[in-house]
């Protein structure tokens, strides 16, 4: 019996251990932290052998694979002895397709993953086909897999699970934009990044579609470089030459127009976001009409822009998911009523001349909501806007509803971790919502 380690015991990798033990592998569940109790006892449910604390060197370096969870670095010693044993690590979406009949939509990108994956998914069931959502997100598409399997999936790929995928290939694949990101993981050097990113291209064969923003400054020269008579505009008779390469399928900001598309979210990246999923439903066959209708249907995805209530004329809208300048820059960059701007939290060297500017032209009042919010006094203060400074969400909303006029926004965009006074920036999204609307 072949024998698979798996290195992190969370949704991935549990989901793994189960398809794995269905499809006769001699599995163990190692995880250097500690594993969560509903975790503990589905491993426990189907007899499968874990630890927690620490790795047991003999029982991962006697496997014949590996598969790792994407939060764990190449630098991990353990990690590093399987490298230099030679043995094979795969992400769990590799190991996992082997198993699955379903065809694949899969989706990177620096930014708009998860919007688009989630929009993406939400037009194919409306399609009424039979569909899985996986990836970075909810149940694993592994445990999908060992549950019965879709005919479909809608998979968001980070470019931490790409760097272990070789043989993975998908039917669709979008990527989105490329944008300095991660780099710690990729030792500094951007074409590290990009060429992890560009993964997601591999192994596509001519009947696939490879979906992708053309205004991106990377992508162009990257397939100019990897695709053999690739042309910057490429039309259906300009496809690349070369056998085995995908059709492509780019598309640019003016075609939201040009196809008389409408959109219920807010926000020129979410007009890109709408794009990608109209080009990668409509390459797969979903009627115009349908694709037409989601996207005015649209909920949105909790914490990006979510509009949370309208109460005595102010709009209250929960982006706690910018937790970096340019997210904000992007929030602010949609917003079309005067805005009492919501921000602070965990700085990651934060450089907020960036959106001074913008600051300035699209807000009404500023309110600061971290545990020390002395960088934003230096950075916005001069700006002279009105200015409220805050340590938790409920001094914060009620400043925020004393400074709003009938006719504004109130935005939380942070810019910032959450760390400081919340849970995660979930925790910081819920608590905003409920004292918005409370
Ligand atoms: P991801 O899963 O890649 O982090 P999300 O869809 O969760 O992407 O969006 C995260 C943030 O990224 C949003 O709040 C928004 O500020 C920004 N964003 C979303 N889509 C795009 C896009 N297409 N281009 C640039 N920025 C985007």
């Amino acid at each position: 019996m072949k024998k698979l380690a798996i290195l992190g015991a969370a949704e991935s990798g549990v989901g793994t251990a189960i398809l794995a033990q269905k499809q006769g592998w001699d599995v163990f569940v190692s995880d250097f932290g500690s594993i969560k109790e509903e975790y503990k006892e589905t491993l426990n449910r189907h007899n499968l052998r874990w630890e927690e604390g620490h790795h047991t060197e003999e029982e991962i370096l006697s496997a014949d694979a590996v598969v790792k969870s994407p939060g764990i670095p190449d630098t991990a010693p353990i990690v590093q002895r399987l490298i230099e044993k030679g043995t094979p690590i795969l992400a769990e979406l590799e190991f996992a397709r082997q198993y699955s009949r379903g065809k694949t939509i899969c989706i990177t990108g620096s930014n708009g993953k998860t919007t688009t994956t989630r929009l993406i998914y939400y037009i194919m069931q409306r399609w009424g086909v039979d569909v899985g959502l996986a990836g970075n997100i909810g149940r694993s598409y592994a445990l999908q897999v060992a549950e019965g399997d879709h005919d479909w999936y809608v998979l968001e790929i980070s470019s931490f699970q790409l760097d272990n995928m070789f043989d993975f290939r998908a039917d669709v694949s979008v990527l989105m934009n490329i944008t300095p990101d991660h780099l710690d993981r990729y030792e500094f050097r951007m074409q590290n990044y990009v060429d992890s990113k560009m993964r997601i291209i591999q192994n596509q064969r001519p009947d696939d579609l490879f979906v992708y923003w053309q205004q991106d400054e990377h992508i162009g020269e990257e397939l100019e470089k990897r695709l053999e008579g690739y042309a910057p505009t490429p039309t259906p008779s300009s496809r690349p030459a070369r056998e085995g390469n995908p059709a492509l399928c780019p598309f640019q900001d003016s075609d939201f127009e040009t196809l008389h598309l409408t959109f219920s979210q807010m926000g020129q990246h979410n007009k890109r976001n709408a794009l990608a999923a109209y080009m990668a439903t409509r390459s797969v066959g979903v009627p115009d009409e349908i694709i037409r209708t989601c996207l005015n249907e649209f909920p949105g995805v909790e914490h990006r822009l979510e509009r949370v209530c309208e109460k005595d004329g102010v709009l209250w809208i929960n982006d706690s998911k910018a937790t970096n300048v340019d997210a904000c820059r992007v929030a602010l960059e949609a917003m079309d009523r005067p805005t009492i701007l919501i921000v602070g939290g965990r700085d990651k060297g934060n450089d907020y001349s960036m959106i001074s500017a913008l600051v300035k032209e699209k807000c009404a009042g500023l309110c600061y909501l971290g545990a020390d919010n002395k960088k934003l006094h230096e950075s916005f203060d001069a700006l002279g806007l009105p200015v409220r400074d805050t340590h938790s969400m409920k001094d914060c909303v009620e400043a925020c509803r004393e400074m709003a006029k009938k006719g504004d926004v109130v935005l939380l965009s942070p810019c910032c971790a959450s760390f400081d006074l919340f849970k995660n920036m979930e925790d910081r999204g819920e608590q905003f919502r409920s004292a918005a609307k409370g």
